[in-house]
């Protein structure tokens, strides 16, 4: 693809990047460095015009959302938590798939009145629970949410499941599916509009990578 305007793409090391990459070389993008290994923040490519930004993945939709990346790759739990505010999600990649989940210690049970949930997803949990018409205590965590039921801080979690073996390997069962799970292009309002031949074009070959990946 002819890159004729600065495009910047954010995106987080370790599974989104390396699920990223095969879809970006299908568009002729190919990084010169290795986040991994490099400590860089912005990643050159093999297009002039072409930067990566390497971020948190929580931070994804900000910096799109506010121009400082045109595009991004975020995963949709990250993006119920933002709102996607200032952002369209027109494409979904199909990678990092997984599940958000409630889930509990054995004999841990879903009903009940003022349920502590611990969780990073504090905005998905809350609708969840409200959905089921519960009123629940939510507990904000930034990692390792399968040990607040463990140690008494939550009576269940809301958290990200893909075999169940994290769960499983803390003593804890997938009690309740609340939505899948999967990375979702993002584009900036702005830049939509100003940069749309490119964007569009893009857009298209991505959604060509994505059906054959399938
Ligand atoms: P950090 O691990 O640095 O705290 P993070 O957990 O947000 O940050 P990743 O673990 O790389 O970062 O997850 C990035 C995204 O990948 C998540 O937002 C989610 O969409 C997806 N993801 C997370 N865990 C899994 C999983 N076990 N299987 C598949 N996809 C996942
Ligand atoms: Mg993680």
């Amino acid at each position: 693809m002819n890159f004729d305007k600065p495009i910047t793409i954010a995106l987080s090391k370790g599974r989104i990047f390396e699920q990223t990459m095969p879809l970006l070389a299908h568009a002729g993008i190919e990084p010169q460095d290795d986040p991994e290994t490099s400590r860089k923040l912005i990643l050159k490519t093999n297009h002039g015009n072409v930067k990566l930004l390497i971020i948190r993945a929580t931070d994804v939709p900000t910096y799109v959302q506010w121009g400082a990346a045109d595009m991004g790759v975020a995963g949709k739990d990250v993006l119920l938590e933002h709102g996607g505010e200032g952002l369209y999600e027109p494409l979904d990649l199909n990678i990092a798939r997984c599940r958000l989940m409630v889930a509990g210690a054995e004999g841990a049970s879903l009903d009940g009145d003022r349920l502590r949930i611990a969780t990073k997803y504090v905005n998905s949990a809350r609708r969840h629970f409200a959905a089921r018409g519960q009123q629940v205590e939510i507990i904000k965590l930034y990692g390792s949410m399968e040990l607040a039921p463990l140690v008494g801080l939550s009576d269940l979690i809301v958290d990200l499941v893909e075999s169940g073996n994290t769960l499983k390997a803390n003593g804890l069962r997938p009690l309740e599916h609340i939505t899948d799970i999967s990375s979702r292009l993002i584009v900036n309002k702005a830049s939509w509009k100003m940069k749309h031949t490119l964007v569009a074009r893009f857009l298209e070959t991505l959604r060509e990578a994505v059906s054959k990946e399938k």
